[in-house]
């Protein structure tokens, strides 16, 4: 299988590269973020609890989040892989996906981190909050508290792969295209497979 984390802070550009890789690399999309807005909509009581954390930029906690996911992953008999957007945010999400994917036989291929500085951040996340209409991309003290939160807490993930040489940084701010294309050259080289 091909797993790949991309990860990455709000406005990165996670959502946008993931959908060109999983056209490209036929493998499964899996956005927290995502499943989260879908449980809000539909008006679920998991929806219910994500939304009370996510309306204050805050993060989902642990536990709903690592079992959220697991049930996720469970219902793909014979994936190819998955991208995971937006997941792990903490070192407790990392290694409870180190042990699911061990479970399954399989483990993380790549993390691939798009490096994009603050400011172009909060111009990102602004514009999108006036076509996208997310609540959590309209408030200028949200959008900080996300980043604040991405550095304090999520940031440190990185170091979590590094320590398995699977943590790679790539350029996020440029053309779409190039930006693809770095990824891929990332994926396609040291191709780690299991
Ligand atoms: P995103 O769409 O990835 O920007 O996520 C939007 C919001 O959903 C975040 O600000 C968090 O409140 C929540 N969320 C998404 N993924 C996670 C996660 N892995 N852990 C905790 N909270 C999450």
């Amino acid at each position: 299988m091909l797993n790949i984390v991309l990860f990455g802070p709000p406005g990165a550009g996670k959502g946008t590269q993931s959908e060109k890789l999983i056209a490209k690399y036929g493998i499964i999309h899996l956005s927290t973020g995502d499943i989260f807005r879908a449980n809000i909509k539909g008006g679920t009581e998991l929806g219910n609890l994500a939304k009370s954390f996510m309306d204050q930029g805050k993060l989902v906690p642990d536990e709903v989040t690592i079992n959220m996911l697991n049930a996720e992953v469970e219902k793909y008999e014979s994936p190819k892989g998955f991208i995971f957007d937006g997941f792990p945010r903490t070192a407790a999400q990392a290694s409870a996906l180190d042990v699911l994917l061990q479970s399954k036989d399989t483990e993380i291929s790549h993390m691939l981190a798009l490096e994009v500085p603050e400011d172009e951040l909060r111009q990102r996340l602004l514009l999108r909050g006036k076509d996208s209409g997310r609540p959590d991309d309209i408030n200028p003290e949200i959008i900080q508290k996300r980043i604040d939160v991405y550095n304090s807490k999520t940031e440190l993930v990185k170091v979590y792969y590094e320590k398995q040489g699977k943590y790679k940084g790539i350029n996020g701010v440029g053309e779409i295209e190039t930006i693809f294309e770095l990824l891929c050259q990332a994926i396609d080289t040291n191709l780690v497979m299991k």
